[in-house]
């Protein structure tokens, strides 16, 4: 595999680009697998990824139904923070920002990790509060987190509607070290540092099945033969409850809903950070590409499909929270928008963890904020299915917590899907 590095790109250059290799390879599945992962999204590969590099495991294959990065791996809006407040939540989330800190390097592939600074406005006193509350904890837990009064606000981000908002903007709580990455890099970065491991990336590669005996499961019915597997790891995002029901488990805490995702044409520098606004029902996101186009997305479309498109209403619902806040938008022409399945739990945090089989293993729930949570959640992951056991910090991401009263939900907004981000 090519070692990427000045060097190499010049070397490269002066040959015509022609002698480049192949990032990862293309293998046939073998009949057997110690570790098979099911889904080639950043939490499958990054999983295997780290079995390989932190446990010291190779017979590993990742299998994916499509190519890598078609699922919500390449649809996201990018953007990575850990500006979370639960145990746990905290914990995990500050973990995965430092993992992508150093990312690029660690798989010696430019993942675009561009930390520019997470803005949430803030709206009212008591919005100022909360905020204090959760960003330090923050700092007090070994993050970084400030409070930017309205001048400083205005300073910074002039463009924000602050003379006619329809909610009055008081200042933001903002984390410096969040930002954004560019995601398929993500994903291919990781497939290539997998790769070099010898871990088989099998892709359009569907598991249509899974034989069980004595309470595991012996193999897997795919699209590409049977697979027979040591230990099976779910991480199919929006797709859990399908491959859970293959299984033949019951029935998973979580609904599939889609999310929607727009960019602009390309324009000059507008916007320096990710701005994220969030009150009386709007909710947006936004933040500026290298090449110049505005991503942004909103609230999901608040009814359950397996569906990669998005409605209407949810493109109207985003577009006035987006000419609400920031009225230049308006001038902007849409360039293209898509949606993706978002695995939706009833706290709107994730699972990573054992299961009713003894070999299964699960990793779901990723709401949609599961982009900045995949280097952690590959960690732990790998970890669980290497030591079957889950690390202290991901202790409570099981599918008991529910029953046992355990809480986990960041928004406190309850038991309802639809309502957590
Ligand atoms: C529009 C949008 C915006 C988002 N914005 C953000 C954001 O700004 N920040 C953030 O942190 N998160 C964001 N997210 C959420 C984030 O993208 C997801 O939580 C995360 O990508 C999910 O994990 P994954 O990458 O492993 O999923 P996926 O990429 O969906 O991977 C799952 C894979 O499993 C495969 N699969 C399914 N069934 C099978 C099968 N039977 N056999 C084999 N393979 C199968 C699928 O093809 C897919 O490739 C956003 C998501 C969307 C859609």
């Amino acid at each position: 595999m090519t070692r990427f590095s000045a060097w190499a790109v010049l070397k490269n250059g002066l040959t015509g680009n022609r002698n480049w290799q192949r990032q990862w390879r293309d293998p046939e599945p073998k009949p057997h697998y110690d570790i098979v992962i099911i889904g080639g999204g950043l939490h499958g590969l990054a999983t295997a990824y780290y079995l390989a590099r932190n446990h010291g495991l190779r017979n590993i294959a990742v299998v994916e139904k499509s190519w890598l990065g078609g699922g919500n791996a390449g649809r996201n809006t990018t953007i990575v923070r850990s500006n979370y407040m639960m145990r746990g939540n905290r914990q995990f989330y500050e973990h995965s920002l430092k993992l992508w800190e150093n990312l690029s390097h660690e798989l010696n592939y430019n993942v675009m990790f561009s930390q520019r600074h997470h803005v949430s406005l803030l709206h009212s006193p008591a919005a100022r509060d909360a905020a204090a509350r959760r960003y330090n904890t923050m700092r007090l837990t070994g993050s970084d987190a400030e409070l930017w009064d309205l001048p400083t606000l205005q300073r910074q981000i002039p463009h924000i509607n602050y003379t006619n908002a329809r909610f009055p903007i008081i200042g933001a709580a903002v984390q410096k070290r969040a930002g954004t990455a560019r995601h398929d890099a993500v994903a291919w970065g990781y497939a290539r540092a997998a790769d070099s491991y010898g871990v088989d990336i099998v892709q359009n590669c569907a598991v249509t099945g899974m034989q069980r005996e004595n309470g595991r499961i012996t193999a897997l019915e795919t699209t590409r033969g049977i697979i027979r597997a040591g230990k099976v790891g779910l991480a199919v995002a929006g797709h859990s409850s399908l491959l859970w029901q293959q299984a033949g488990l019951d029935q998973l805490p979580i609904e599939s809903h889609k999310l929607q995702a727009f960019v602009t044409e390309p324009l000059k520098p507008l916007l320096d950070q990710v701005l994220v606004y969030g009150v009386g029902g709007a909710h947006f996101y936004i933040s500026q590409s290298d090449k110049g186009g505005l991503v942004f997305g909103g609230d999901i479309d608040w009814y359950k499909s397996y569906a990669q498109r998005g409605n209407l209403p949810a493109v109207w619902d985003t577009v006035e929270s987006a000419t609400a806040i920031m009225p230049c938008l308006g001038r902007a022409r849409l360039l293209r928008h898509w949606a993706g399945v978002m695995d939706m739990s009833m706290d709107g945090s994730p699972f990573i963890c054992t299961t009713p089989l003894d070999n299964l293993f699960l990793n779901a729930g990723w709401n949609y904020g599961g982009f900045k949570a995949s280097p952690a959640s590959g960690w732990y992951f790998a970890d669980l299915i290497a030591n079957e056991r889950p690390d202290p910090v991901i202790q409570d991401f099981h599918l008991d917590r529910f029953h046992q009263g355990i809480s986990i939900d960041e928004r406190g907004a309850g038991p309802d899907p639809k309502l957590h981000g």
